[in-house]
């Protein structure tokens, strides 16, 4: 059994032909990642009873002649930030490092009901703030195809695991770019499907306009069955949308003559790396699969960093607001009153990213600045929907780097947020158009380091986004 080399449809077949049981895989998945996790720091933790029950559940409905689900027997990573009953779920975060809550996110749920089996949580940077894994309170995390590299951020460790192998598919977040970017840095596919499209019931809340889930896979095709999985309408969303969700897996056709390709001029000016030359020659291979290439413009580009460091913070500040030593696992020893409580758990509990975020976000919405800053913002973000909304009358896809370099080294970047701000300018304006958009390896440095090429098209259409993407990794293999 050759954990690192499994997928969706291998694990299958071998359930069904009986060369192995869900039961012996988990075991085997389980004893691999632990084994391998000092390399990586990819998990912060497993969870062995709820993954064996998990796998004797798919055992037991595969003995009784039932379908065992989409993801049967398959090992999940699950980032820290998404609720598991009964399993911790810190968040990267002090202030949350005991606590286990009481229930299940939705997207958690579905992918249990579909026989996935949950090996354990995974290391990302505190609530999801970060580029690059450093800002976890529980140390950062290793690439693990250059261990002296950062794994990208926030969804680091999701990454890390399904790049190095201990598992076949991972949940991650995006609020920025964290699904995208560190799949890139790791070689591996991330997906952000629309805004609505997967429930955030669950979800620990960064910037609840932006959050996403998202699916991290070795394939294009497992990361379309797990996002089917988790997708869909929910009760306790009351901003998942009630829209039909295609088959993806089975709408890839390896057939992509035709389709129209954007690449936005504003996203390429800047972009003459090694990374660029790479972007560039994945989107002549998409023009070999019959696509037809056009330039486009997506003019407020240049102002999306400053937008989305205003809406994320200032969201951020609201959400993060409920940790105060009340409701939540820590809270500070040594205080005489309430208000010293409050600050004293806060202060200690928090990492620098977030009191940083929380005083940026409570500045930008304090009265007096909310007009010129929060409200100036989200009228750039109309204007950034806008821009891709005009392309997408021209185009069926837009075709875009992901990061402007690859995975940088351990600590170069800590003491300059403002740099790592700036190199999420390729992945925040998806989210803040709210349209699906993927990262999709298309090779290497000539230092060995994986670039991905990010796909995006218009609200509700991944199904054109995995098509691209699937017919292009074909071309890699
Ligand atoms: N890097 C971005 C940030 O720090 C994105 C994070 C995310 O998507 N969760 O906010």
């Amino acid at each position: 059994m050759d954990i690192p080399s499994l997928t969706i449809d291998t694990i299958r077949e071998s359930l069904l032909a009986r060369r192995w049981s869900a039961t012996e895989l988990a075991t085997e998945a389980l004893r691999f990642a632990e084994a391998e996790n000092p390399k990586t720091n990819a998990y912060l933790h497993f969870c062995p009873e709820r993954a064996l029950a998990a796998a004797r559940a798919v055992d037991e409905r595969i003995a009784r002649g039932e379908d065992p689900g989409a993801l049967a027997g398959v090992p999940v990573a699950v980032k820290d930030v998404i609720v598991t009953r009964g399993v911790r779920t810190t968040c990267g975060s002090r202030l949350l490092a005991n606590y286990v809550p009481p229930y299940d996110a939705t997207a958690v749920e579905r992918l249990e009901a579909a026989g996935g089996v949950i090996v354990g949580k995974t290391n990302c940077d505190e609530f999801a703030m970060g580029s690059s894994n450093e800002n976890s309170a529980f140390g950062p995390v290793r690439n693990p195809v250059a261990p002296d590299r950062v794994p990208g951020g926030s969804s680091g460790g999701s990454a890390a695991a399904v790049a190095q192998g201990t598992a076949v598919v991972a949940l991650g977040s995006d609020t920025g770019g964290s699904v995208r970017q560190p799949a890139s840095f790791c070689g591996v596919v991330g997906v952000t499907p629309t805004y609505g499209r997967v429930s955030r019931y669950g979800l620990t809340a960064f910037a609840s306009s932006l959050d996403h889930i998202g699916p991290l896979a070795r394939t294009v095709k497992d990361s379309a069955t797990l996002l089917r999985v988790i997708a869909g309408r929910d009760p306790c969303d009351s901003t998942s949308a009630p829209i039909a969700v295609p088959d993806y897996a089975a709408a890839l056709d390896h057939n992509v003559k035709g389709l129209k390709l954007g690449l936005p001029r504003e996203y390429l000016k800047d972009l003459t790396s090694e990374s660029g030359d790479l972007i560039g020659r994945g989107v002549e291979t998409l023009r070999g699969l019959g696509c037809e290439v056009r330039e486009i413009s997506l003019p407020s580009t240049d102002y999306a960093v400053a937008c989305y460091y205003i809406i994320a913070t200032a969201e951020a500040s609201s959400n993060l607001a409920r940790y105060d030593g009340v409701r939540y696992t820590f809270r500070s020893g040594h205080s005489e009153t309430l208000a010293d409580m409050y600050r004293n758990t806060r202060g200690e509990g928090f990492g620098a990213e977030c009191k940083r975020r929380i005083m940026l976000g409570t500045y930008v919405l304090s009265a007096g600045y909310y007009d010129a800053y929060y409200l100036k913002a989200q009228k750039v973000r109309a204007l950034i929907a806008g821009d891709f909304r005009k392309a997408f009358e021209q185009v069926d896809a837009i075709v875009a780097p992901v990061s402007p370099f690859p995975a940088f080294k351990l600590g170069e970047k800590v003491d300059d947020p403002l740099a790592m701000y700036l190199s999420d300018i390729y992945t925040i304006t998806g989210d803040l158009a709210g349209i699906p958009c993927m990262s999709v390896p298309c090779g290497r440095t000539a230092g060995g380091l994986p670039v991905g090429m990010q796909i995006l098209t218009r609200h509700f259409d991944e199904t054109t986004m995995f098509r691209l993407a699937d017919a292009y990794e074909l071309t890699q293999n």
